[in-house]
C-alpha cells in the first residue's frame, strides 16, 4: 500500500524543527530511519499529515565520549554504533546488542533515537538502556528536560515524551564489569522472542555492581530491581545464578503471539537471562 498524502519538511537545525512540531501538533511527526514509522504509514495505521525529517540537524547526530560520560546523538545510526571503535572501547555491549538488530539493511539508517522514542517493546534500545541507566534528553516548546530510561517507557508506544517534544539525545556512564546481551529471535532479521541484557561487577568472587533488564517480555522493558538486589553483596555461583534467573522469569510478563505461547516465552526467558549472567560473570 502507498500512505497517504502528506507534506514533508526538511529543517536543518533543531529550533526549527522544534517549531514545526508545536505547529502541528496531533497532525505531525518527525522520521528519523523511517523503519518503524514508514510500514504504519503504508499501511494506514496512523494518518500523518505533515512529516519533519530530522535527518539534516547536525545537533542530533555523532557520539561524544568525555572520560566516562559518553552522550549519543539521537540521530546516530545502529551502524555506527557497531563501528565507533572508541564506544566499543568504553561500553562494548552497545556493539553486542546492536549486531543482533535486525539486519545490516535496518542498521543503516535505524537510529538509536528512532528505536527508543517508538516505544516499541520488541525494540533491544529501550532494554539496553534500561541496563545502562541511561537519562533521554528531550527538547520542545516548553524547554529541556531529561527522563531516565527506567522511567520512560509506560506501556506498548507510550512513553514520557509528548507528542511535542523531541529526543536530543541519550546520555549513560561507561558501564563497569562484564556484560552480555543475549537475544533469542526466530530468524535472522527477526525482533526477539526474548532479550536479556547483564552487567556484572565482581570483585573476588563477590558482585559488587549489577544491572539486569529484559526485551520483549512484557509490554515495557523491564528492569530487574529484584535480581540486582539478590547479587549485590553475595558470593557468585551457579545456585544463586539459578535464583536470579527465577526472579527475571517471575518479573516477565509476556503474551501470547506469533513468537509463541505465554509458557514457551517464559521458557526463552530463563534460557537467555542465565545464558547472560553466566557470560557477563566469565567476562567479569
Ligand atoms: C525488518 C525489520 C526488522 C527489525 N528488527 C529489529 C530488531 O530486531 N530489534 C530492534 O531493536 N529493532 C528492529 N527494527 C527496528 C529498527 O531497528 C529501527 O530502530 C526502528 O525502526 C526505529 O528507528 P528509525 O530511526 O527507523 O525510526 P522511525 O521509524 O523514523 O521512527 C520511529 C518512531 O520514533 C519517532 N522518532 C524518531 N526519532 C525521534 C526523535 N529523535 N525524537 C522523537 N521521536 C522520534 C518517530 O516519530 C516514530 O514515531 C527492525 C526494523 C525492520 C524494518
Amino acid at each position: 500500500m502507498i500512505p497517504s498524502a502528506f507534506s514533508f519538511y526538511k529543517p536543518d537545525n533543531l529550533q526549527k524543527a522544534i517549531n514545526l512540531i508545536a505547529d502541528f501538533g496531533d497532525e505531525g511527526r518527525v522520521i528519523a530511519g523511517g523503519h518503524s514509522l514508514i510500514p504504519v504509514m503504508k499501511q494506514r495505521l496512523t494518518d500523518i499529515k505533515h512529516l519533519i525529517d530530522l535527518s539534516a540537524i547536525n545537533e542530533l547526530k555523532g557520539i561524544k565520549i568525555k572520560g566516562s560520560s559518553i552522550s549519543i546523538g539521537a540521530m546516530t545510526t545502529q551502524v555506527e554504533l557497531i563501528t565507533n571503535a572508541e564506544l566499543f572501547k568504553v561500553a562494548p555491549v552497545i556493539r553486542e546488542a546492536s549486531l543482533q538488530i535486525a539486519d545490516p539493511q535496518v542498521r543503516n539508517l535505524g537510529t538509536i533515537g528512532g528505536n527508543v522514542a517508538n516505544g516499541d517493546p520488541a525494540n533491544d534500545m529501550p532494554g539496553l538502556m534500561q541496563l545502562l541507566d541511561a537519562t533521554y534528553t528531550i527538547n520542545g516548546k516548553n524547554g529541556v528536560r531529561e527522563i531516565k530510561a527506567r522511567e520512560f517507557y509506560e506501556g506498548a508506544y507510550f512513553t514520557a515524551r509528548e507528542d511535542d517534544e523531541i529526543l536530543v539525545s541519550i546520555s549513560f556512564n561507561s558501564p563497569i564489569g562484564g556484560y552480555a546481551y543475549e537475544k533469542q529471535k526466530r530468524k535472522i532479521g527477526d525482533y526477539a522472542t526474548a532479550a536479556a541484557g547483564v552487567i556484572l561487577s565482581v570483585d573476588n568472587g563477590v558482585c559488587s555492581s549489577a544491572s539486569i533488564a529484559l526485551t520483549n517480555l512484557s509490554d515495557t522493558p523491564i528492569y530487574c530491581s529484584d535480581a540486582v538486589s539478590m547479587l549485590i553483596g553475595k558470593q557468585i555461583d551457579d545456585s544463586l545464578l539459578s535464583e536470579v534467573t527465577k526472579s527475571c522469569v517471575e518479573q516477565s510478563d509476556p503474551v501470547a503471539d506469533q513468537r509463541g505461547p505465554v509458557e514457551f516465552k517464559k521458557y526463552v526467558a530463563g534460557i537467555v537471562v542465565n545464558k547472560a549472567l553466566n557470560r557477563a560473570f566469565d567476562r567479569s
